[in-house]
């Protein structure tokens, strides 16, 4: 067993016998086809513990490095363990774009994909909608591509697989031409103005995230990810900032660049106070070669209608002091809705409530169950990547597709070569369960 031992929070202590680290896709073939239990990792930044196996941890980032632009769609093709950062970087040089990313460029490709990772945005799909195409190692060995208008049905199966198909080699994904944002934070908007304009408020922006750690009943910071006009045209900027002005919704705006998590320095933060800079560099929360959100901290989040979105924040206002009790901070995101069959967004425009703990697991799993009790009636889906205490009844109510999610997992991998606990107290054993 290599470095790897553990996840990004230190909470999962993987059960693997062996890491091991292909330098080409012959070789990773041979590897899975020998191996009676195996699984991917990507960049260990799940706090479930859905990336382990108890056999052999397959880490794609040795394969050779792929960035290979199509300017006719525009598409790209990447090798599957880059992370978001290094390619962002490459393709905003090259004049492109991706519409969305999430609060943090370190995280793996194909692992933020498998997991449906999103950033925030009405209008903007989590990152695995922007997936056309993968190449994936099967469990016997095989290479296989699917793509997106040519396997239809399956496709929406196949992109946010939770690493239960195969292990993926590279992937497509849509692009757009490079654009520039400008990151605007306001400060303490009472609560009760943001749930009356959560609508006109999520509107305001392409990206707009809501911090609040339910301590008082106030929105410590809206994060307002603009869009900048044209170079030498700054009229949507000034227009945003006018519109988002002194007194916007209550609150007012910052006056220094902020973290959104209390006490941290916000040097780790991206550009704010509406400096103009390219989308890979405002759309994440947090720099690279910065830790992350808080560093010592365990996660969990739920993704419910949007149209839900009152009564959810009501709903978690009421039991906020218990939630504080554990909470460092909570984001609250909108995603809209896609054919992903396990992504929290499918089919319905969504609004995330995201939690970031104290590292203490204990404590917090005894507060998410009180938090999807209360949740519950507005069917709320977990995010795969982060702590949850539903099981495969709760998951089968939320997740619509579940069941044909099941079928197609028991189809490509009948012997369970890449499942785990993990998978079977999500999904349950056996194809109809
Ligand atoms: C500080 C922090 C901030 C975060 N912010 C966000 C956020 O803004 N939005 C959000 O939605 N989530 C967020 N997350 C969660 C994170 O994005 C997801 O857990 C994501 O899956 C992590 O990607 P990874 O590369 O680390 O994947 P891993 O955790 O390594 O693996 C995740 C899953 O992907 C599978 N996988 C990995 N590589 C492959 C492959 N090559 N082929 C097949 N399957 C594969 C694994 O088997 C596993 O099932 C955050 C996490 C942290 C630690």
């Amino acid at each position: 067993m290599t470095e790897m031992l553990t996840n990004w929070a230190g909470n999962v202590r993987f059960s693997a016998r062996q890491a091991r680290r292909p330098a080409s896709v012959a070789e990773l073939q041979r590897l899975v086809a020998a191996s009676p239990r195996v699984r991917a990792i990507g960049t260990g930044h799940s706090f479930s513990p859905i990336a382990d196996t108890p056999g052999a941890l397959i880490s794609v980032a040795g394969l050779p490095k792929i960035i290979e632009i199509d300017a006719s769609r525009p598409g790209v093709t990447v090798s599957a363990g880059l992370t978001y950062g290094e390619l962002a970087a490459e393709l905003h040089k090259q004049g492109y774009a991706l519409r969305n990313l999430a609060s943090l460029p370190q995280i793996s490709v194909a692992g933020a994909c498998a997991t449906a990772t999103h950033g925030s945005g009405n209008l903007i799909g989590n990152l695995a909608t922007a997936v056309n195409r993968i190449e994936m190692v099967t469990a016997q060995g095989d290479l296989l591509t699917l793509s997106r208008p040519d396997s239809a049905e399956e496709f929406g199966g196949a992109v946010v697989a939770l690493g239960s198909l195969g292990i993926i080699t590279s992937l497509g994904l849509d692009l757009v031409p490079a654009f520039d944002l400008r990151q605007y934070v306001y400060d303490d908007v009472p609560l009760d103005q943001a749930i009356a304009s959560l609508d006109e408020i999520f509107a305001a922006a392409y990206s707009v995230s809501l911090f609040t750690d339910w301590r008082r009943p106030v929105i410590r910071q809206v994060w307002l990810k603009q869009l900048a006009g044209p170079r030498g045209d700054d009229r949507t900027a000034v227009r945003g900032r006018s519109d988002a002005g002194s007194g916007w919704h209550g609150g007012t705006p910052a006056d220094g660049q902020r973290h959104p998590v209390p006490g941290l320095p916000p040097a780790a933060t991206t550009a704010q106070l509406g400096a103009r800079g390219p989308w890979h560099e405002r759309l994440p929360h947090f720099r690279p070669g910065f830790t992350p959100s808080a560093g010592t901290e365990l996660q969990s989040e739920y993704l419910l209608p949007r149209e839900r979105s009152r009564e959810a924040l009501e709903a978690l206002a009421r039991i906020g002091d218990v939630v504080a009790a554990v909470l460092q901070i909570c984001e609250i995101r909108t995603v809209a809705a896609d054919e992903l069959w396990l992504s929290p967004s499918y089919r319905r425009d969504t609004i995330g409530l995201h939690f970031t703990w104290v590292a203490d697991a204990r404590a917090v799993m005894e507060v998410l169950t009180l938090v999807e009790r209360q949740l519950a009636p507005l069917r709320p889906r977990p995010h795969w990547g982060k702590l949850f205490a539903a099981g495969p009844d709760v998951l089968d109510r939320c997740y619509d597709r579940l069941p044909d999610f099941r079928r197609l997992m028991y189809r490509y991998d009948p012997s369970g070569k890449f499942r785990n606990d993990f998978i079977d107290s999500c999904l349950g054993t056996g194809p109809g369960r």
